[in-house]
């Protein structure tokens, strides 16, 4: 685990606290921590999961023993292009939250990703999916979108992580599986094999008990501190300083937990795209190599 440089501990520790308080995703900084994938090459071979993500995706080659492989970030010698990736974060028991009035959903921020044209990777939680079945359809059948998993549950897969509560032992795995049968059941089209752990927590036991779905474990190298945040302009700073090269930067997809994001994104894409950023998903990073 890459520690994080000093000078941005302390957005890290901000965004740390609001995900113990609203079990976002895309907590830490070093996210991209863990375990990397032995080879960057991708693989030949395309996933099949059982609920059919689009086969034409990349990933990676097993790790070690089989497990699922993890990737962070693209070529840092390569070309100027950067992923902005969205985790439309549900836990599974806040649909009383949702049926109360609290939106977990944030079409404004599907809206100005299409009038700005920018592709991204949506880490979907199967919950999400059922709670929004409609925009998770239109989402997956936009082509500047493809939509990855982020667990049914939104539950731990490893503890501690931030206070989420934890998937019961030995079900990691159908965990996994049951977000893709909840986007085919919403008929999302232009899924991808990859997954992003709840908080970003995982272990080589974990990755090894999900090795059988073959998705790619996808985590980042730049946290936005978007969850939680009161303003945009600390989301935007932090992002522009922190993109690189490769980067596959972690926002939400949530105005109840990150309600900024809108906002922050309509002044970092031009900003990005005037220092000659390309914006792409994380299946073009993928499919280039990195890490
Ligand atoms: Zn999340």
């Amino acid at each position: 685990m890459r520690a994080p440089s000093a000078g941005r501990s302390a957005a890290a520790l901000a965004a740390l606290l609001c995900c113990t308080l609203t079990a976002c995703g895309g907590g830490s900084s070093g996210g991209g921590g863990g375990r990397t994938a032995k080879s960057p090459a991708p693989s030949a071979t395309s996933a099949s999961p059982s609920a059919a993500p689009s086969p034409a995706a990349p990933t990676l080659p097993p790790g070690p023993g089989g497990a699922a492989p993890v990737f962070s970030h693209g070529k840092r010698n390569g070309a100027k292009q950067v992923a902005l990736t969205f985790d439309a974060d549900m836990t599974a028991d806040q649909g009383p939250r949702a049926a109360r009035g609290e939106r977990f959903d944030n079409p404004a921020l599907i809206a100005t990703l299409q009038r700005l044209k920018v592709p991204a990777t949506v880490f979907m939680t199967g919950k999400w999916a059922d709670q929004y079945p409609d925009e998770a359809r239109s989402i997956g059948a936009d082509p500047l979108f493809e939509v990855a998993n982020h667990s049914y549950s939104h539950y731990a897969f490893t503890t501690p992580c931030y206070g989420l509560p934890t998937v019961k032992p030995g079900t990691a795995r159908a965990d996994v599986e049951r977000a893709f049968d909840a986007f085919r059941r919403a008929g999302v089209q232009h899924t991808v094999p990859y997954f992003r752990f709840p908080g970003g927590c995982h272990d080589d036991s974990v990755l090894r008990e999900i090795a059988a779905t073959k998705v790619t474990a996808v985590q980042w190298d730049v946290v936005s501190g978007d969850a939680f945040a009161k303003q945009a302009a600390p989301v935007v700073t932090q992002v522009l300083s922190e993109v690189k090269p490769g980067s596959v930067v972690v926002m939400h997809c949530t105005h109840s937990a990150a309600p900024m994001t809108e906002e922050a994104v309509r002044r970092i894409v031009p900003e990005l795209r005037a220092r000659g950023y390309e914006f792409v998903r994380v299946s073009q990073l993928i499919g280039e190599g990195g890490n």
